[in-house]
């Protein structure tokens, strides 16, 4: 069954937050999208309003719906709930990954060398984010990987809201580290990597900077290319 216009707005908005093409405070109006998935306004409102569950839309009174703008004690949040967050999950990753499950972290690692060697950015934030998904998979709590979900596309709203084009990025080093320790098996050094890891992240952002949304709304919910 092909996707409904709800679905699609949803996914499309995601997706544009997680490339940092879409940035926090631009405006989603609700013709807008009408126009450019082709449906009705209740139909938006029934999207906008499964985005503002995500924690990435708010509205605002008598102006309509923007891309939710975090503040600085928003973002810490953010981060604090994923250090605590993620070094369980990286806990349970040492006690169930299995071979195949290493294969498919390493096989990941390998895309983001690749995306980042190829200068295609947009890929490898996709695959950075993609990285810490699938380690929240192969941690086998499917509630832990929900809100892993949602905390990575908030952080990836706060890093196109503060971070540098440079820095706004996973290290890929840092990924290898942490998959080295739990091939190892060692706990201890994969929570140690994680935390550093996040840390390093959060170290990154400057909360100096302005916010900074750009360019029309159809430019930024165009087609999103997944090269094979
Ligand atoms: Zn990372």
């Amino acid at each position: 069954m092909s996707q409904s216009p709800e679905q699609q707005i949803v996914e499309h908005v995601l997706d544009a937050i997680a490339d940092q093409k879409l940035r926090a405070g631009t405006k989603l109006g609700e013709q807008s999208l009408s126009e450019i998935f082709s449906c009705n306004r209740t139909q938006v409102r029934r999207a906008l309003a499964t985005l503002t569950g995500y924690h990435v839309v708010e509205h605002l009174p008598n102006r309509g719906a923007y891309v939710a703008t975090p503040s600085e004690a928003d973002a810490r949040h953010v981060f604090e709930a994923r250090r605590a967050i993620e070094m369980t999950i990286c806990k349970n990753v040492v006690q169930f990954a299995n071979p195949a499950d290493h294969a498919r972290l390493r096989a990941n690692l390998a895309q983001e060398h690749e995306a980042n060697a190829a200068g295609n950015r947009a890929l490898a934030i996709r695959l950075s984010r993609q990285f810490h998904l699938i380690l929240a998979e192969v941690g086998r709590n499917p509630v832990l990987s929900q809100y892993l979900e949602e905390l990575t596309m908030r952080t990836s709203l706060v890093l196109g809201l503060y971070g540098s084009d440079q820095r706004s990025l996973c290290a890929v080093d840092e990924h290898a580290g942490i998959l080295d320790a739990i091939e190892r098996r060692d706990e201890a050094a994969v929570c140690r990597e994680i935390e550093a890891h996040l840390r390093h992240i959060e170290a990154a952002v400057d909360f100096a900077g302005a916010p900074k949304p750009r360019g029309a709304l159809s430019s930024l919910l165009g087609p999103i290319v997944i090269p094979t």
